[in-house]
Order: C-alpha cells, then sequence, then structure tokens
C-alpha cells in the first residue's frame, strides 16, 4: 500500500504539477485518475501483469460500494465532479487500464505524452478532460472506438459470471478445463437505473492454481481473450495442472456488479462427457487457441 500510494504521489509530477484541468467537472481526470493510472502501471512494472487483479479489485469494490452510497448523481468518468473520488480515483484507473489491455500500453502513453506535450505548465485556457480522451481517440483503432463512449461517457457496467467450471484429467496429464459463463452489459443512468444493451465486446476467460501455503492468489495457468456476443457461452481449455478456480474476467479487468462471482471453484470431473461440437462457441474458442 505504501508504494501504491508513494507512486501515485510521483505520478502528480506530471499529473497536476504540469498538466492541471480548467476548473470545472471532468477537471481530476487530468489529475487523480492519471495519477492514478501512473500507479497502476507502476505496480505493474513490480510485480507482473498477473498479480493486478489484486489492485484492480481493490479500485473496484471500492467504486461499487462508493457509488452505492450517492446521495446526488453518478456523473460518468468525463464529467466527474472534484468531490467524487470513487469515480476519479477508483472506477478511472480500472477504466484506463483496461483501455490499455485494449489498445496496449505504448498507444495510451503516446496519448499522454500528447497531452503533456500540449499543456504542461501552459498559461490558460487549461485543458478539460476532453483533452485526454481526444488525445485517446486518436491512438484507438476505429473497431476500439466504442470502448471511449463506454468508458469515459457513459456509466457501463457488467454482469459476468461462471456458472460452472469442470476440469477432467487427460491422458497426457493435462487437464480440459470447461467453464458456462453468462454476460450482460448494462448502462447505468444518475440515480443507479439500469437498462441492459447488447453484449459485443472483448473479456478474458481463465484459470488459477491453488495459492502456495501464505499466500492470497495462485498462479495463471491459463488467459485468453475472447469476443463475447451473447448471453451464455461456454469455453473449454486446456491447462498443464489442475486450477483451483477458472471463470470469465477473472483479472477484473471490466466494471461488474459483482466481481467476486467472475470465477468458481473447478469441480473435477471423473466421467469422461460426450464432446459438444455443435458448441459454436466452443470452435470459436480453440480456433483462436490454435492462432
Ligand atoms: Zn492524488
Amino acid at each position: 500500500m505504501v508504494f501504491y500510494v508513494v507512486a501515485h504521489e510521483m505520478g502528480h509530477q506530471w499529473w497536476a504539477h504540469q498538466v492541471i484541468g480548467a476548473n470545472m467537472e471532468g477537471a481530476t481526470v487530468l489529475s487523480e485518475t492519471l495519477a492514478q493510472y501512473s500507479a497502476l502501471m507502476v505496480m505493474e512494472k513490480e510485480y507482473g501483469r498477473d498479480a493486478m487483479r489484486k489492485f484492480l479489485k481493490y479500485e473496484m469494490d471500492n467504486y461499487l460500494r462508493s457509488r452505492g452510497q450517492e446521495r446526488l448523481k453518478e456523473r460518468p468518468l468525463l464529467k466527474v465532479e472534484a468531490n467524487q473520488g470513487y469515480i476519479h480515483y477508483r472506477k478511472g484507473s480500472v477504466v484506463l487500464y483496461y483501455l490499455k489491455e485494449m489498445i496496449g500500453e505504448e498507444a495510451v502513453n503516446r496519448a499522454l505524452r500528447k497531452v503533456i506535450q500540449q499543456y504542461a505548465y501552459a498559461n490558460p485556457p487549461y485543458p478539460t478532460s476532453y483533452a485526454l480522451v481526444d488525445a485517446l481517440r486518436e491512438q484507438t483503432p476505429p473497431n476500439l472506438q466504442y470502448l471511449l463512449k463506454d468508458l469515459f461517457e457513459d456509466i457501463t457496467i457488467f454482469s459476468n459470471r461462471t456458472l460452472d467450471a469442470t476440469a477432467q484429467k487427460r491422458p497426457d496429464g493435462k487437464f480440459d478445463v470447461s467453464i458456462n459463463v453468462e454476460t450482460q452489459k448494462f448502462k447505468a443512468d444518475a440515480k443507479g437505473n439500469e437498462t441492459e444493451v447488447p453484449v459485443d465486446d472483448w473479456i478474458d476467460i481463465g484459470a488459477f492454481a491453488k495459492p502456495e501455503k501464505g499466500k492470497k492468489y495462485g498462479d495463471t495457468l491459463y488467459r485468453e481473450r475472447v469476443h463475447i456476443t451473447q448471453k451464455s457461452s461456454k469455453f473449454t481449455f486446456v491447462t498443464t495442472e489442475l486450477p483451483e478456480k477458472a471463470g470469465v474476467d477473472p483479472f477484473a479487468l471490466l466494471i461488474d456488479r459483482i466481481p467476486d462471482d467472475n470465477t468458481k471453484n473447478v469441480v473435477l470431473s471423473s466421467t469422461k462427457q460426450a464432446a459438444s461440437p455443435s458448441n459454436r462457441q466452443q470452435r470459436q474458442t480453440s480456433a483462436l487457441t490454435q492462432r
């Protein structure tokens, strides 16, 4: 925690000390969200990409808890009020981390570099949150432009959950792991009313080993990003050891109603079950794995 907080405060050497937002809605995106994203990336460099689920989960739990206590209006990130820390720190860092996962760290860094070049130590008029979003938009390929609306302009919430996870030992000693998952996507208004929208998103699936003694998080045994366009999907993949948990969005990259149900304990099944080659998602996954 000390390392994380110090990294955030160091981030302010750029975000607030060099680039400062105009005194209006969205201003804290240019200071607190970017300092917090910078801190997350320092954590990733220090502890590795697989360890990020610990920090992302911490941020997301805080966001979900706090939005339930909002007394006025929840704002989209782009128009966050200065006193809505649960949005500009917590949601902001998770959202930018997912964008980095989707467009790449270098693309995000090019956008951040542009904002610094344009506005560091500049005189008024000061930039608004649009300066950042416009710079990110320039670095985002056409097929992913929807992300900027989802992450910055709207309040977007997923309900990803794993219904069951099973494993079966193969003759070669590895394991066939199957997961049945549900994915729903919602847009929320300022009062928290949710409207379901079609899912057409890139979401990770994965599996984790049992944590070693004294550790809370097990090693990542499998990680893959899949394109999900329907509520129910089944995925099958192979791991070298028996996972303890498996599921959908296991790294908590997306804002999710209940992050804890994204993974489930894997049940080892002894009987050979009939394969279902007619399952479209399953074929899609193996096609992706082969690539
Ligand atoms: Zn700060």
